[in-house]
């Protein structure tokens, strides 16, 4: 059988001791699994992927699994599963001969309570009271995080846009177990987890806009994981989006839609879970000032011609867009500005917001209000008089679109949902009609 990579070598050369009698009966080891690369001085060298089959090893009902030691941090996530880390041929052996001989094994089996524990190194905490003034949008983030929305950030250089959008993970849901492991999983096929055991963060990724399409979406030979993949469960932050190339952005349409991708090859098809929070942003014209008080060099058929450059079905999956102006020098110097909350006040409203959203959909298979299609609209944002002719109003006088409407109203079910409001009120629907700013100013 033909093999990819060198992840087989160990556990040919273990089969081959077994098969000439050196390691006793080849049966007895039916129950350990192995896996990893051998350089030619006998050393064993990572896998990717180690997570993974750690997994099947446990779905195989196989209970020792020997993997190289930078790998086993991940692998012993698996609890069911003994994982035996090693760095030699010799260590492999060891660990073959004590179990086959029933005896403790001489090599330690690496400990799940350790790999559970979040990664050595804390990063250094952020948090949303970093960032002064700028309430309209932090608001707009909070309601984003509540009801699972996509959000644009638009503004000149310096407003903090990229400050702000940091500090998104911050305000999402703490991660389920689950979650965990399904990011750990895609971070350990892309090598990306060598050495340290579960990813219990929210990730942030943040890639240039000079990126490939498969380094977008994923690729390569044997498909890799691309970066809607690694944001998977978190944030993927697409900085000057007007700057990224349209096909770049054209393949962001299925993992937005369908919250996974697949990578089709000659050989293979893969499919990648791709669950993310889109976070943009962009200047409000090619030279950066437009209404930002600063002069701005821009014709409005420069700065509509930049606009378009993001596709239309793409602005069609983020429900929120909002202004993030330039902030004031007092603003900055923090003088006569209340710090905000912190994220973890934050949080807490979000995970509020979300419990409703989940009582509310149970056996919709739907989890937030981001995702109701048209029928669960008309089910679940029911207008009185008032909301729907001001709503009737905006439309008009500002020439929103159709479709601008199921998304003014999915926000307005967030917004009222973190008041724990039962009824979306003329106040929730002014709200989520502000958080169209690209419709109303530039969008022509
Ligand atoms: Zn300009």
């Amino acid at each position: 059988m033909r093999k990819e990579g060198a992840s087989f070598d160990l556990p040919i050369a273990l089969s081959i001791l077994g098969a000439s009698g050196d390691l006793g009966k080849a049966e007895d080891l039916q129950d350990v699994l192995s896996i990893g690369e051998l350089s030619l001085d006998g050393r064993v060298r990572p896998v990717r992927g180690a997570l993974s089959i750690a997994l099947r090893a446990r779905d195989s009902g196989i209970n020792h699994l020997i993997i190289p030691e930078e790998n086993a941090p991940e692998a012993a996530v698996v609890k069911e599963v003994t994982v035996y880390p090693v760095s030699t041929l010799r260590d492999a052996v060891t660990v073959c001969i004590d179990l086959m001989a029933g005896n403790e094994t001489r090599i330690k089996p690496a400990s799940p309570e350790e790999a559970m524990k979040p990664r050595a190194e804390p990063k250094q905490r952020i948090d949303f009271n970093e960032v002064r003034g700028q309430q309209t949008a932090k608001r707009a983030l909070e309601v984003a995080s509540a009801g699972g929305h996509n959000i644009l950030l638009i503004g000149p250089p310096g407003s903090g846009k990229t400050m702000l959008a940091k500090r998104f993970p911050t305000i999402l849901p703490p991660l389920e177990f689950e979650e965990s492991l399904e990011i750990t999983k895609i971070h350990s096929v892309a090598g990306l987890t060598n050495g340290t055991g579960l990813v219990t963060e929210r990730q942030f990724r943040n890639p240039h806009h000079t990126i490939s399409q498969a380094g977008l979406i994923g690729g390569g030979s044997i498909p890799r994981p691309g970066e809607v993949s690694l944001a998977h469960n978190g944030v993927l932050f697409l900085d000057e989006l007007p700057e990224f190339e349209r096909t770049a952005l054209e393949v962001l349409r299925q993992p937005l839609e369908d919250k996974e991708v697949t990578i089709s090859r000659a050989a293979l098809s893969l499919t990648f879970p791709a669950s993310f929070t889109l976070v943009a942003s962009m200047n409000p014209c090619p030279c950066g000032y437009h209404g930002s008080g600063r002069e701005c060099f821009c014709n409005p058929f420069m700065i509509q011609r930049y606009v378009g450059r993001i596709s239309g079905p793409l602005m069609d999956r983020i429900d929120i867009h909002v202004d993030v102006p330039a902030v004031k020098f007092k603003e900055l110097r923090g003088r006569g500005v209340p710090e905000g909350d912190t994220s973890d006040v934050i949080r807490r409203r979000v995970v509020q917001a979300r419990k409703i959203q989940l009582e509310r959909f149970k056996g919709e298979g739907i989890y937030s209000n981001s995702a109701m299609e048209p029928r669960l609209i008309r089910k679940y944002c029911g207008l009185d008089e008032e909301s729907e002719s001001m709503l009737e109003r905006a439309m008009t006088k500002q020439g929103l679109s159709a479709r601008a409407h199921d998304r003014i109203l999915k926000v307005a079910r967030t917004i009222a949902d973190l008041e724990r409001s039962e009824k979306i009120a003329p106040g929730h629907i002014s709200e989520a009609i502000n958080y169209r700013s690209l419709d109303k100013n530039y969008w022509v």
